[in-house]
């Protein structure tokens, strides 16, 4: 049997159970195709797999996304074609080849690289999917982003100043304020002290009435202040669980202000091809037209799984984090 070096975790628990190991390379099902991964993405949800807080079938090999080339194909497989250069969404991307569902693989305009492509799916559709599909925004909309300065934050004060609307971002320290700023945020407020100051923020800017929308991919630390700066009838959406996450809510709190709440995952936006292909066709067009810029913090070598974990988990970064294989 073929193997090849991944990054697999034989128990739950911090970075110390990542291991760079070898392992059964794997085959493609009739639906699938075989990719050798150039770039794997580093995302929030890695450290969850990892920590126990999404719980996974063990041994697990880590890894939601990636790009690559495409080296073969399943048999039912008609629209792509080995040599294909493509971005996905996978089951185990922290591996040297991972073997996906064609319903999650977008082929790469010439234009993107192998390094921008695998920056791109899971941060991207999440954020094109918050503004698009959780709460439609809408020109001059106020809007509130926490952690404006992350890999999914960046994305979104870019993308709610295409769609002309007011961005309020949180984040933790002046130079991650300054890069919210550079990706679009009108306004950034400082939460790391406590989130008085940014209820009475947003009120001054607001008027007093609160922001359209919340999104909040912080969890248990902010959702309080969320729902203290969302306007009557204004939407939370909650979308992560950095700081970990949120209690039980009790309902009667959305009756202070006719609140709708949502917790959205992408995963449930893109449950089919059709799904898949939408979205990425949108967020494509959107690299396509120079609107977006995708900052990689750093590409680390697979073999420092473990800093990158570790730095995306003490708030050492911004934007994107990459793994090359
Ligand atoms: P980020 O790059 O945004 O990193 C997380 C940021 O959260 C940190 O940099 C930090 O910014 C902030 N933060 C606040 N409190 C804490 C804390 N206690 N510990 C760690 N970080 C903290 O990560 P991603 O862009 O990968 O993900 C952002 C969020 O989006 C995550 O919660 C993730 O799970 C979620 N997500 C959800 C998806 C979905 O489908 N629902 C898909 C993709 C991501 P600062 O220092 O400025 O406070």
């Amino acid at each position: 049997m073929s193997t090849m070096q991944a990054v697999q975790i034989p128990k739950h628990g911090d970075s110390s159970v990542l291991a760079y190991v070898s392992v059964p390379k794997p085959s493609p099902k009739p639906d699938q195709v075989l990719i050798k991964v150039a770039y794997a993405g580093v995302n929030f949800i890695d450290t969850y797999q990892r920590s126990g807080l999404y719980p996974q079938v063990l041994p697990f090999i880590l890894g939601r996304e990636g790009s690559g080339e495409i080296v073969e194909l399943g048999s039912d497989v008609k629209d792509l074609k080995v040599g294909d250069r493509v971005a996905f969404l996978g089951p185990s991307s922290y591996a040297e080849y991972d073997a996906v569902s064609t319903a999650s693989v977008a082929k790469l305009p010439d234009a993107v690289n192998l390094e921008m492509g695998a920056a791109l799916l899971l941060q991207g559709l999440t954020a094109w999917s918050l503004v698009r599909q959780a709460y439609n925004v809408q020109k001059g909309d106020w809007i509130l982003v926490h952690a404006a300065a992350g890999g999914v934050g960046l994305l979104l004060c870019q993308m709610c100043k295409v769609l002309g609307a007011n961005v309020i971002g949180t984040t933790s320290t002046d130079a991650k304020a300054q890069l919210a700023k550079e990706n679009g945020a009108d306004h950034v407020v400082d939460y790391s002290k406590g989130y008085d100051s940014l209820v009475e923020k947003v009120n001054e800017l607001t008027g007093g009435k609160g922001v359209h929308v919340v999104y909040d991919g912080v969890g248990a630390a902010t959702f309080d202040a969320s729902l203290k700066v969302v306007r009557r009838l204004g939407t939370v959406v909650s979308f992560g669980n950095a700081s970990g996450s949120v209690p039980p809510v009790d309902i009667m709190r959305l009756a202070e202000k006719n609140i709708r709440l949502m917790r959205t995952t992408l995963f449930k936006y893109i449950t089919t091809r059709e799904e898949f292909d939408s979205l990425s066709a949108e967020l494509l067009q959107l690299v396509a037209e120079n609107k977006l810029d995708f900052a990689i913090h750093k590409v680390y070598p697979i073999q420092d799984v473990k800093q990158a974990h570790d730095d995306l988990e003490r708030r050492k970064t911004t934007g994107k984090l990459l793994l090359k294989l």
